[in-house]
């Protein structure tokens, strides 16, 4: 059995009175891909970001490698940098170079040598294709080439843990692929851990092993993927995937 490195239990989260998310539990192993579907306002960003302490939550527990998580707590500073996260905005640092935007984490945040980084930012760069943009700035770069940078700049962290929030939602149709295309090497390759959203059923389909159902901030299943895709739980998932078109 693969270890458990992230559990939920009996989590609530508001934003202010409104309940946003509802008796959250779930569990991800080790090595384990796991997408997150649902509507849109279902509490999928809101989900992945109080796994990243990102957002508080008020009932409940959320543990990472069996250790309690608190945003509030200082320890969390610590957890967090082992989970890597790319949104659907990249929010690359502007005035810093492509190559500056990678190891300003390693270097500063995680205090490493700064050579090392860079040999090894080069490395990664290279791997999704973007060697010759390390002196670029991002305005330089197309949208899918942000997101790769984005994607290579988690990575330099050295997570164990990864979080992919609809990283492909703003690109266009062209760019979609050769980002998604990462993010299964990471999946099979790397055999990184991961919780996916995404609206890319195709890709959901072929990288899940396990897929979170929610609506209206309720876990409505939890399904190996070879199941959901064929034959959901709920008739509110098959709705769903009826409407998704692939
Ligand atoms: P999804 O990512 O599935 O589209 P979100 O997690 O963004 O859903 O949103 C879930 C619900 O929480 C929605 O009703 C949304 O309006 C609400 N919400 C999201 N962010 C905030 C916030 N900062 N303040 C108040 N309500 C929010
Ligand atoms: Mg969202």
């Amino acid at each position: 059995m693969a270890e458990e490195i992230l559990k939920v239990e009996n989590m609530h989260k508001y934003y202010g009175k409104k309940h946003v998310l509802h008796d959250i539990n779930f569990s991800v192993s080790e090595g384990e891909v796991v997408t997150l579907l649902g509507p849109s306002g279902s509490g999928k960003s809101t989900l992945i970001r109080t796994l990243n302490g990102l957002e508080d939550y008020q009932e409940g527990a959320i543990f990472f490698q069996g250790t309690k998580i608190n945003p509030d707590e200082k320890h969390w500073q610590q957890l967090r940098q082992k989970i890597g996260m790319v949104f659907q905005s990249y929010d690359l640092f502007p005035n810093l170079k492509v190559i500056d935007n990678i190891l300003l984490g390693p270097t500063k945040v995680q205090g490493r040598n700064k050579e090392e980084v860079e040999s090894e930012a080069h490395q990664l760069l290279a791997q999704v294709g973007l060697e010759e943009f390390a002196n670029a700035y991002p305005r330089q770069l197309s949208g899918g080439q942000k997101q790769r940078v984005a994607i290579v700049r988690a990575l330099a962290l050295h997570p164990e843990f990864m979080l992919f929030d609809e990283v492909t939602a703003s690109l266009d149709p062209e760019m979609v692929r050769g980002v998604l295309e990462i993010i299964e090497n990471l999946a099979k390759n790397d055999n990184m851990t991961m919780i996916v959203v995404t609206h890319e059923m195709n890709f959901a389909q072929q990288i899940a092993d396990r897929v979170l159902f929610l609506e209206d901030g309720n876990i409505l299943e939890q399904t190996p993927a070879d199941q959901f895709f064929t034959d959901p739980q709920t008739d509110r998932a098959k709705e769903f995937l009826d409407s998704m078109d692939f």
